[in-house]
């Protein structure tokens, strides 16, 4: 049965995510948003302390038998929401700058072999602060995954990789300043089209791979965005994710792509919750601000009896409302292994419009304070366009809601 109460458990964690994001996120917010490219490291050592070995993001599909500790399903997946939710209520590019697996560790999880999920994560739980990333985006595509033109040709024991990968985030954290590793996405055949592209675990420290950049953006500025150029950059045979006996046998050849692919069924609902953070946070700053100004939000009176502030305010919260439940949705089948693809795209293209909606009307609604940068909100709409575009845009996760409803192939509709 569904429920959609959280555990008490989930409500105590909760409120104590907020207390951290409130009391040691939104005082240096400003700050590393003007200083775009300054680390917040003794924020990061402090977040990598109290979270090393427990992955905030969730980690991906659960194990049909995995259990919480009371011998009920794991709760893992919607608890990471939940996490998301507060810390990027605190403020979204830190939460996005917490050394951890993040998007490459989801990959291992979700493509990867044991023995390569033991091999590839376990570092996370010890030593000094590491990142993980995945590029899977190029000069010269972005929502068509299928275009990959970087290659990974097979020498001996080695893959060999060439190709210019951008917009990675925390690529350059990954591979430079910790002992980190980013999944790169390549192809072993490029006539084969989606089957020939698999997935790639690039550890730092690989010879013939650099970091040329990192970007300057309008929102999430503390977040790390990188550009990485392969040149004959060589690694191990077996950091190819997946069984390597199924990649070989070419009946299942399209078995990696979609490994691959299952990674967003994990990261999309993560977007979401990351999302539902801004929004709340623009909501919560409203609402204390209609409160200060002795404007009260008349929830029971008719439509026509209400002022039109009240019913904006009233749809910002059901826009938010809505995208947490489908959200929820999402991460409670992955605790249950269930197959949640067309629920991932479902959260993510509702919480991704909601957050930039959301965002736009509460600046609206605060006039030319809410423009100011005396406050937050201004960061905040610039902090939420980035839902409505990685993991997929907003257009690419609706198609995919499309095909799966409607029974379409990729190739039926584009
Ligand atoms: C800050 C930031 C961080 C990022 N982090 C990562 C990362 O860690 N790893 C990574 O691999 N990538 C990352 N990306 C890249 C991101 O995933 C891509 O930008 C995104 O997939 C869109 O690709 P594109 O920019 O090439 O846009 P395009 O694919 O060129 O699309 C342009 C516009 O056309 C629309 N469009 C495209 N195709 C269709 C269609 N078939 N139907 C309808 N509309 C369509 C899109 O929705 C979009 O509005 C990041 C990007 C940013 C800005």
């Amino acid at each position: 049965m569904i429920d959609f109460e959280l555990s008490a458990d989930m409500k105590g964690m909760r409120d104590m995510i907020n207390q951290v994001a409130e009391q040691t996120m939104r005082p240096i917010s400003r700050q590393f948003d003007e200083e775009e490219h300054t680390e917040p490291s003794d924020w990061q050592k402090m977040m990598w302390d109290v979270s090393k070995g427990s992955s905030v993001f969730g980690g991906g599909p659960t194990d049909k038998k995995e259990r919480s500790g009371n011998g009920k399903p794991s709760e893992r997946n919607v608890g990471a929401t939940v996490t998301i939710e507060e810390l990027s209520w605190g403020d979204a590019g830190l939460y996005l700058s917490i050394p951890n697996a993040g998007l490459g560790g989801a990959a291992v999880a979700a493509a990867g072999t044991t023995e390569q999920k033991k091999r590839f994560l376990q570092r996370f739980s010890e030593g000094d602060p590491k990142w993980a990333a995945m590029a899977i985006t190029e000069p010269g595509f972005g929502s068509d995954s299928a275009a990959v033109a970087t290659t990974a040709v097979r020498d001996g024991d080695q893959w060999v990789l060439n190709g210019t990968k951008i917009f990675c985030t925390s690529g350059h954290r990954a591979l430079e300043k910790s002992e980190g590793f980013v999944v790169v996405w390549a192809t072993v055949d490029k006539s084969a089209g989606r089957a020939g592209i698999k997935a790639f675990v690039v550890d730092h420290g690989t010879p013939g791979v650099t970091v040329t950049k990192v970007e300057d953006k309008l929102g999430i500025r503390c977040s790390d965005t990188a550009a990485i150029v392969l040149e004959d950059a060589r690694i191990p045979l077996d950091n190819l994710l997946g069984d390597a006996e199924v990649h070989a046998d070419p009946a299942d050849a399209s078995k990696g792509f979609k490994g691959a692919m299952a990674t967003f069924d994990a990261t999309r609902p993560a977007v979401a919750a990351s999302a539902l953070g801004i929004g709340r946070a623009a909501v919560d700053f409203v609402r204390t601000a209609l409160k200060e100004a002795g404007v009260e939000i008349h929830y029971d009176r008719p439509p026509m009896k209400q002022t039109a502030l009240e019913r904006d305010f009233i749809a910002m919260e059901a826009h938010l409302q809505a995208a947490r439940l489908l959200t929820w949705r999402a991460a409670w089948m992955m605790d249950r292994g269930m197959k949640n693809n067309l629920e991932a795209s479902m959260c993510k293209s509702k919480a991704g419009l909601a957050v930039t909606q959301v965002t736009q009307k509460a600046v609206e609604i605060l006039g030319p304070l809410g423009y100011s940068r005396k406050i937050l909100l201004e960061k905040w709409l610039r902090d939420a366009k980035i839902n409505d575009i990685f993991e997929g845009t907003q257009q690419i996760n609706l198609l995919i809601v499309a095909r799966r409803i409607l029974g379409y192939s990729s190739k039926e509709l584009n």
